[in-house]
């Protein structure tokens, strides 16, 4: 008899990994607490379409469904530095509206043989000794040898599993953003130069917001650490029509609250009988999302290790899955989680300081510092100066995300409970907390 495997939420990397384990002849089902429709959001995303439609063996996204994304304007807490962004034609980044992405790949699952249990809210692990052997819904358990955990940021598997596991099981403030999107109609026809607006510290509070003209709406995310009231979204949006008198009044799509994980990965993600993919392991990156295409890359990584270990469900050969996510993407991105903790624990000043003095430049915000050379980091050193205790909370951050980064590329190379404890507190101590 095949080895059943459970999905548990179809979350985009677990989805992908079903399909690929099913075509391998296991039995995958994936339990999904939404209906079919429902599944996904109205907005658009910003993802690589090449990480994608390889994983689903397309040769391109549908057209209607995708289009171009205009230049890019980071803004200052105080507005009064502009960092500008010109993508050449040929690096210009493209969105797609998610239900037809999530659409493409759940068509694809089926099509591999995966069967889908949609309407089915999972509520928690089923734990016997020191392995998952299933889940609990709320219409019955489900056993299973294996549990892939594809169910978000709070998934009620991963908050669920004993501490004995040393998986984390909640995130930390500054670990997530709370997120509202709207897409609203516009009341004037203005198309700006720079399309795309990302305001940090927006309106002085801890947090990233954006304002995106289109041909025919307005995008706006209101993002903030600490989660959103119908008071705050309708000051916020407030506060932008003030000086956008093009927003309309009208939602047109979307219109609803969303949880964005920006911190390093789970560092152990595995344990017998159980691993975590895409948001339920925070596979982002901390200052630029990417969450979509780290989860289907995890969802690949996945499948191949199990395939090659032949069905091995043990937390020793689901390390190998575990050490490849980290040593290929997850520890790169980590980097950035330094930065971003260290600007959201100065006042919003200091990030005016960093702004107005191109001590913080568009090369940062992108790529946490990865590829500075060292007359740029001269310069820096130079004009941060002038602020000594701004400057070094940057550097500090920026040398405890590359220590994070170092660490989490070199896991354990054997699954050992004891020396791996000892590497995540090494990581652990690296972390920038947020007051
Ligand atoms: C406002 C906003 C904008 C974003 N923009 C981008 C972007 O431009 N690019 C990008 O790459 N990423 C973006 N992201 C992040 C992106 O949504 C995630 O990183 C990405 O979807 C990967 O998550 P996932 O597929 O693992 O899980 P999810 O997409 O969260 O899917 C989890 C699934 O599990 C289901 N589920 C949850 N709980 C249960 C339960 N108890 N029982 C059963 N099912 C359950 C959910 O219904 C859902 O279908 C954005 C997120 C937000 C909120």
């Amino acid at each position: 008899m095949s080895k059943k495997i459970v999905v548990a939420g179809a979350g985009h990397g677990g989805v992908i990994a079903a399909a690929k384990l099913a075509k391998e002849g296991f039995d995958v089902t994936v339990y999904e607490k939404k209906k079919r429709e429902n599944i996904g959001h109205d907005w658009e995303d910003r993802f690589d379409f090449r990480t994608i439609l390889d994983a689903v063996e397309k040769d391109e996204m549908p057209d209607g469904a995708w289009k171009y994304r205009g230049n890019t304007m980071f803004v200052s807490p105080s507005k009064r530095t502009e960092v500008k962004i010109d993508f050449a034609p040929d690096k210009r980044q493209k969105v797609m509206w998610r239900k037809p992405l999530i659409n493409i790949i759940i068509d694809y699952a089926e099509s591999s043989g995966v069967k889908f249990a949609f309407e089915n809210e999972i509520l928690s692990p089923i734990i016997k000794g020191n392995a998952v052997v299933g889940i609990c819904t709320a219409n019955g358990e489900v056993s299973a040898d294996f549990v892939i955990d594809a169910a978000g940021v709070f998934s009620p598997v991963r908050k669920n599993l004993p501490d004995s596991f040393s998986i984390e099981k909640m995130p930390k403030r500054g670990d997530v953003f709370y997120g509202y999107r709207a897409y609203f109609d516009k009341a004037k026809d203005v198309n700006p130069e720079y399309p795309f607006e990302v305001y940090l510290y927006h309106e002085r509070e801890q947090g990233l917001s954006w304002f995106m003209t289109g041909d025919d709406y307005v995008d706006v995310l209101i993002g903030r650490i600490d989660p959103l009231t119908d008071e705050k979204i309708n000051e916020q949006t407030r506060l932008f029509r003030k000086n956008h008198d093009w927003l309309g009044e009208n939602i047109v799509s979307g219109g609803v609250r969303g949880v964005i994980p920006v911190r390093r990965s789970l560092s152990k993600m595995v344990a017998n009988g159980y691993a975590a993919v895409g948001d339920s392991a925070f596979m982002t990156t901390p200052m630029n999302g990417m969450g979509i295409e780290l989860s289907v890359k995890a969802g690949l990584l996945l499948a191949k290790n199990v395939i090659n270990s032949n069905g091995d469900f043990s937390a020793n050969a689901l390390w190998e899955y575990n050490n490849e996510y980290l040593k290929l993407y997850g520890g790169d991105v980590a980097r950035n989680e330094g930065l971003k903790n260290s600007l959201l624990k100065m006042p919003s000043d200091g990030v005016d300081f960093l702004f107005d003095n191109a001590v913080i430049q568009s090369s940062d915000l992108a790529g946490a510092g990865r590829n500075m050379n060292f007359k740029a980091l001269l310069m820096k050193f130079v004009r941060g100066m002038k602020q000594p205790k701004y400057f070094f909370q940057i550097i500090h951050g920026l040398i405890k995300g590359g220590k994070t980064a170092r660490l989490m590329k070199h896991a354990p190379k054997k699954y050992d409970e004891r020396t791996i404890n000892c590497w995540q507190n090494k990581i652990e101590k690296q972390r920038v907390e947020i007051r």
